[in-house]
């Protein structure tokens, strides 16, 4: 199997060839074509999988495909992640894959200026990467909303639950438009994780590695 065969665009498969990837990873091959459909997605996989590039690649097509402009202090792409360090790592292969696509990428977490991050989301992003903490203050502050999002993903859910998100994460799911899809990714699925795949998910796909 190759990236062509998935449906990938060229600029996606471009980016691809600069990196230096020529075969997809197992979760790559069943994630990438119901991504590329619409589906949801709930992907159970741990970190080295490869499952970074199988929810960033096919999105970035989505979002190259549709003829939606960048909202005002909003986005299209919401992917949240449990710490810092996964955060900026998501936010480096986005910019990889992205910049080839034209798309704008913004990172934003815990422990740093708030007020920069006010003035890197005025203008709204393609795709952002975020902590679920950060974010909401940025809501909270009116300095950003979730009205853009067109693909939300969740990385490392249950992370995010034993950090204490979960409130942060019912929130976030009243905030975003129903009409979305979502990818939700988490190692394990304990019966909280499920109970937060029904309400964010709609009909996923499952895949498991
Ligand atoms: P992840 O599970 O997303 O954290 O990715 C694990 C590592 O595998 C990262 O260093 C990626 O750069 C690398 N990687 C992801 N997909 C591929 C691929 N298809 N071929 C080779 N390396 C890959």
């Amino acid at each position: 199997m190759t990236f062509d065969e998935l449906g990938l665009s060229q600029p996606v498969l471009q980016a691809l060839d600069l990196k230096g990837y020529s075969t997809p990873t197992p979760i790559q091959e069943q994630a990438i074509p119901p991504v590329l459909e619409g589906r949801d997605l709930l992907g159970i996989a741990q970190t080295g999988t490869g499952k970074t590039a199988a929810f960033m690649l096919p999105s970035i097509d989505r979002l190259r495909n549709s003829d939606k402009q960048i909202p005002f202090k909003s986005c299209r792409m919401l992917v949240l992640a449990p710490t810092r360090e996964l955060a900026v790592q998501i936010s480096d292969s986005a910019k990889d894959y992205g910049a080839l696509a034209g798309l704008k990428v913004q990172c934003i977490v815990g422990g740093t200026s708030v007020n920069k991050d006010r003035n890197k989301l005025h203008r709204g992003t393609d795709i952002l990467i975020a902590t679920p903490g950060r974010l909401l203050d940025l809501i909270d502050q009116k300095a950003f909303n979730l009205s853009g999002v067109e693909v939300l993903v969740l990385d490392e859910a249950d992370q995010m639950l034993d950090l204490g998100f979960i409130h942060a994460l019912r929130t976030i799911n009243k905030l975003v438009p129903k009409e979305r899809q979502t990818l939700f990714f988490s190692a394990t699925m304990p019966k909280a994780i499920k109970e937060l795949v029904s309400g964010y998910c709609n009909n996923p796909v499952q895949v498991s590695v």
